[in-house]
């Protein structure tokens, strides 16, 4: 515990204090999906640091992390070996006046792994990722509409925004929606969208907030790629929150469908600020053409730890570890449920779990459940998807099912 945290009182928390700092000096106290308003009863806001498989909130309390940092802490959270890569970078500088030559390395790196890549180029954030994309392939296709599924997230950018809050209609003027894994619905919109077909969009899974996860069928993604190739618009897979997670070479690889585009970001550089753009050949030229940019996208650290974090992901197989200890994690909360007598749905690849309770429309039994759990020292969520990092061990994963055991406790005294 910092001095700071010990020297406020009992019902002084730095956590309280600091949330009511932030009142007076950030708009509402916090921006997006991390207002306070938005977390369960007992939730920190502000966290100290963290280790492993482990992150510790200001005052000092300790949790097995089951978000991640939101899903960019894939080996853990200050991974040795990606940090003496980056500190190593940091020594020499990071931000130049142009870009090092840990870039083209980076670059050929995706190239070897993710099979549909011919290219790369990097950014900052997911959305700067999804964004190029989307100017990529109308700046190749040299049309306007964009096939997005319904409830996707792709961003915090006018166009993708789930706010309407200071977007146009014009800035979504050309974008046409379709219902994930419904291929009718997906060919109903590339009809609409007719010659003006530049790209359809789609997630590594159907991964909506508050609803059961999907994975994608073959007949969809298929059927995707086959709308694609008949149009000759771009198939852009948005991996942003799948990426590395699920299979290293690009999480629709075990379907057989490869996209023209993808946006990569969170867990690329295991928390240091990455994204990525790979692209085909076909797509090369129209990358070459599009002007995007951005003051911090050469940071040569963020890179580097990108470099150390592919080569692990590669050579220890970090998809298989993860989803042992997700089935391990899914197998004892299904059991714990059953014991209480409680009706819960798991969704989702074991990598990036959601556990659902039936008739809970207000989402009153996730909110008891996680602030039960998190009070024993496990930190959930109760409508985003979870994910895991290789730094969860069995011992980890037994440790948050006790917690979970209090959370059903609480959600049977509901
Ligand atoms: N696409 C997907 C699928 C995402 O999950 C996210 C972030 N949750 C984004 C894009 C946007 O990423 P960022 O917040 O880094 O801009």
């Amino acid at each position: 515990m910092t001095k700071q945290a010990a020297a406020l009182n009992e019902t002084q928390t730095l956590d309280a204090s600091l949330r009511a700092r932030a009142q007076r000096v950030v708009p509402g106290g916090m921006w997006g999906h991390l207002n306070a308003a938005r977390l369960p009863e007992g939730y920190p806001q502000f966290f100290a640091s963290a280790e492993g498989c482990r992150v510790r909130d200001v005052d000092g309390h300790e949790y097995i992390d089951f978000m991640c940092s939101w899903g960019p802490v894939l080996l853990g959270h200050r991974h040795p070996e990606v940090q003496a890569a980056a500190e190593a970078q940091a020594a020499q500088g990071d931000c130049f006046n142009g870009p090092g030559e840990v870039m083209v390395e980076l670059a050929e790196d995706f190239v070897a792994m993710v099979p549909h890549a011919d290219w790369a180029m990097f950014q900052k954030n997911g959305g700067d990722a999804t964004t190029a994309c989307v100017t990529i392939a109308r700046a190749g296709t040299g049309r306007r509409k964009v096939l997005v599924a319904k409830g996707s997230y792709h961003g915090a950018l006018p166009w993708c925004s789930p706010s309407v809050a200071g977007v146009t209609s014009e800035d979504r003027a050309h974008l046409l929606h379709y219902e994930y894994n419904d291929v009718a619905s997906l060919q109903a919109a590339v009809d609409e969208a007719g010659k003006d077909l530049a790209a359809i969009l789609v997630t590594g899974l159907r991964h909506d907030i508050a609803r059961d996860l999907e994975l994608p069928t073959r007949e969809f993604a298929t059927a995707a790629r086959a709308a694609c190739d008949a149009t000759d618009a771009a198939l852009i897979l948005d991996e942003v929150r799948t990426g590395l997670r699920l299979d290293v070479k690009g999480s629709w690889e075990t379907l057989g469908v490869r996209p023209d585009l993808a946006a990569w970001s969170k867990a690329i550089a295991n928390g240091y600020a990455l994204a990525a753009v790979t692209g085909n050949d076909k797509f090369r030229e129209a990358a070459t053409k599009v002007f995007v940019t951005g003051s911090f996208w050469c940071g040569t650290v963020a890179m580097a730890a990108a470099r150390a974090t592919l080569r692990i992901a590669r050579e220890t197989d970090v998809p298989g570890h993860i989803r042992t200890m997700g089935l391990r994690l899914r197998e004892g909360l299904a059991s714990l449920a059953n014991q209480n007598g409680i009706a819960i749905r798991q969704s989702g690849p074991p990598q990036m779990p959601l556990m659902l309770f039936d008739a809970d429309p207000d989402v009153k039994k996730g909110r008891a459940f996680c602030s039960a759990a998190l009070r024993h020292g496990a930190f959930f969520h109760p409508v985003h998807n979870m994910f895991l990092s290789a730094a969860h061990r069995p011992a980890d994963i037994d440790a948050a099912l006790e917690a979970a055991s209090h959370g059903f406790k609480a959600v049977r005294a509901i």
